[in-house]
């Protein structure tokens, strides 16, 4: 069975309530029927309420982030819970901007991405190299390093929901985009490491999303690749036209 691809659109901390809603305005019309793939928006956690209130259905909303802790005295910090009762369906986790700034290790990803099962939200766990690594030739230790450590304690059974996406922080907001063969090679490796670690069953549905500098002009050529399950899009998931005519790409 070929995996339905995901095209999910991370925000960051990019629009107020009031753009968020016109632009829900602007791109549901432009993918109005389209039933190809599966679309997801992952807005600011303040924007949620307002993208689940213009969203039809059929389009999943993530949170950005989330904490392993169900209540307590965490100041800025939010909840599986708190994803769910908004009207969340996905949440991403560990971003490499979250790895870079906010101090998220491969032991809070695992965390987070323990709760975010336990608690029926489908997680999007972010993996990939940085310049220096693949400069070094380590790529694929660190995409390995980075996939055994998240699946930590998930069974099978727990993670078989769950989708990474392999962004190669080099790619990020760079506008260097990874080439089609760079990164079908290392979603082969990363689906390969999630085989040993959780079985080839749960591997070979997982989709595994391709994340860095995704724009219109390089969609197609991205989702040929058989390995490529999806994209996760920063910048260009912004403005409606663009991120439409990614999820539109020409197959
Ligand atoms: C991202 O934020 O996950 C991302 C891939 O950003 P960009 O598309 O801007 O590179």
């Amino acid at each position: 069975m070929p995996r339905k691809k995901l095209i999910a659109a991370n925000w960051k901390m990019y629009k107020t309530p009031q753009q968020a809603r016109e632009f829900m305005r602007a791109f549901l019309p432009l993918v109005k029927g389209h039933t190809r793939d599966e679309i997801v928006v992952c807005p600011p956690f303040v924007c949620i309420p307002v993208v689940v209130e213009e969203a039809q259905s059929g389009i999943g909303i993530g949170g950005q982030n989330l904490y392993w802790e169900k209540e307590g005295a965490y100041t800025g910090e939010i909840s599986a819970a708190m994803l769910l009762g908004a009207g969340c369906t996905h949440v991403i986790i560990g971003h490499s901007e979250r790895r870079q700034y906010f101090g998220e290790t491969d032991d809070t990803v695992n965390r987070k991405l323990i709760t975010a099962l336990n608690a029926g939200l489908t997680p999007i766990v972010c993996v990939g190299e940085v310049l220096e690594e693949r400069e070094a030739g380590i790529t694929e230790d660190v995409l390995r390093r980075q996939v055994v450590n998240a699946l930590r304690e998930i069974s099978s059974l727990q993670a078989a929901p769950m989708t990474i996406a392999y962004e190669p922080v080099w790619a990020i907001g760079t506008g260097k985009t990874a080439t089609p063969a760079i990164a079908s090679e290392a979603h082969g490796i990363i689906r390969d490491q999630a085989a040993e670690t959780l079985g080839a069953e749960v591997a070979d549905e997982m989709r595994i999303l391709y994340g860095g500098s995704v724009k219109p002009e390089n969609a197609s050529a991205l989702m040929a690749q058989n390995e490529i399950d999806g994209a996760l899009v920063g910048g260009a998931s912004l403005d409606p036209k663009s991120f439409a005519a990614i999820v539109k790409y020409q197959s």
